[in-house]
C-alpha cells in the first residue's frame, strides 16, 4: 500500500525524542494508516532534556528513548534509530551527514521529513533549539547530493549501502515562513497528541492544557486556509 503520492517508505529526521510528535506525528499516522512504512532518525541521546538535578543521565536517555518508542508505537511507526549524538551540542558535521546517508540507504524512503535549517527572527516566545537546525541542515544535506551519489562517503559503498534517491523532502514549518505543503490530520490529530503524551519526561508537569495548546496550533492553522486541522511543511520534489 502507498500514500496518496504513491510513497511507500518515508523518514522521519529529528534532532529530539518529541520533535516529530509536535510537528508531523499526524502525517506520519495517516502515512502508517495507509500502509507506508516509516521510520525515525533520532539525532541526540536526549540526555539534557530535564531541569531536576537529582536525575541520572543514563537514566534520562534510557527513559527519553523508550517514550519515543511509545510515541511510535502509537503511531504505527515501524523502527526508531537514535544516533546518540550528545543532546544540545549537535551540529552539521561530516559525521552527522554520513550516519543519516547510510539510514537512508539502508531504509530507501521516497519521503524524508527533517527540522528547518534556518533560525527566522520572529517575535514569539519560543527563540529555536540549535540542535533542530544542525539536524535539519545534516538532513537536507544528506538527502541531497551525499545519499544521492556513489563516490561520496566510498566506505557505505564498500558496507553495501547504495546510493538512494528519495523523490521528496519536507521540512516541518509549524505554520510560519516558506509552508507550501498542508497536510490534513483531521483523522489522525487524536492518535498524533497521544503519541506526544508518550513523552512523559517532558510534558507531564504541563498537563492536559499543553497538549491542548498543540492541537490549538493545527486547528489554527488549518482554519486560515479554510481546512480541518493541518501539519505545515515546505515541500521540495525531486524531478
Ligand atoms: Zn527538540
Amino acid at each position: 500500500m502507498a500514500s496518496e503520492e504513491g510513497y511507500q517508505r518515508g523518514m522521519v529526521v529529528i534532532a529530539h525524542p518529541d520533535d516529530a510528535e509536535y510537528g508531523c506525528a499526524g502525517t506520519v499516522a495517516k502515512w502508517c494508516q495507509q500502509g507506508m512504512s516509516v521510520v525515525y532518525v533520532v539525532c541526540t541521546d536526549g540526555s539534557k532534556g530535564c531541569d531536576d538535578p537529582n536525575v541520572d543521565t543514563g537514566w534520562l536517555i534510557e527513559t527519553r528513548q523508550q517514550e519515543q518508542r511509545n510515541a511510535c508505537k502509537v503511531l504505527g511507526v515501524e523502527d526508531v534509530v537514535f544516533l546518540n549524538y550528545e543532546d544540545a551540542m549537535l551540529e552539521p558535521t561530516l559525521d552527522l551527514r554520513k550516519d543519516i546517508v547510510r539510514e537512508i540507504r539502508r531504509y530507501k524512503p521516497d519521503v524524508m521529513v527533517c527540522e528547518t535549517p534556518m533560525r527566522t527572527l520572529k517575535g514569539y516566545g519560543y527563540m529555536g533549539h540549535p540542535d533542530h537546525f544542525a539536524s535539519g541542515e545534516a538532513a537536507m544535506a544528506a538527502m541531497f547530493p551525499a545519499a544521492r551519489d556513489r563516490l561520496t562517503f566510498p566506505d557505505l559503498l564498500a558496507d553495501g549501502f547504495e546510493p538512494h534517491k528519495i523523490r521528496e523532502l519536507m521540512i516541518m514549518t509549524f505554520a510560519g515562513e516558506g509552508s507550501d505543503k498542508w497536510v490534513d490530520v483531521t483523522d489522525t490529530i487524536d492518535q498524533s497528541l497521544e503519541a506526544l503524551s508518550q513523552h512523559v519526561s517532558q510534558i507531564a508537569h504541563l498537563g492536559q492544557e499543553h497538549l491542548e495548546f498543540v492541537r490549538s496550533w493545527k486547528v489554527n492553522a488549518g482554519k486560515e486556509r479554510g481546512m480541518g486541522p493541518v501539519e505545515s511543511f515546505k515541500s521540495y520534489v525531486i524531478d
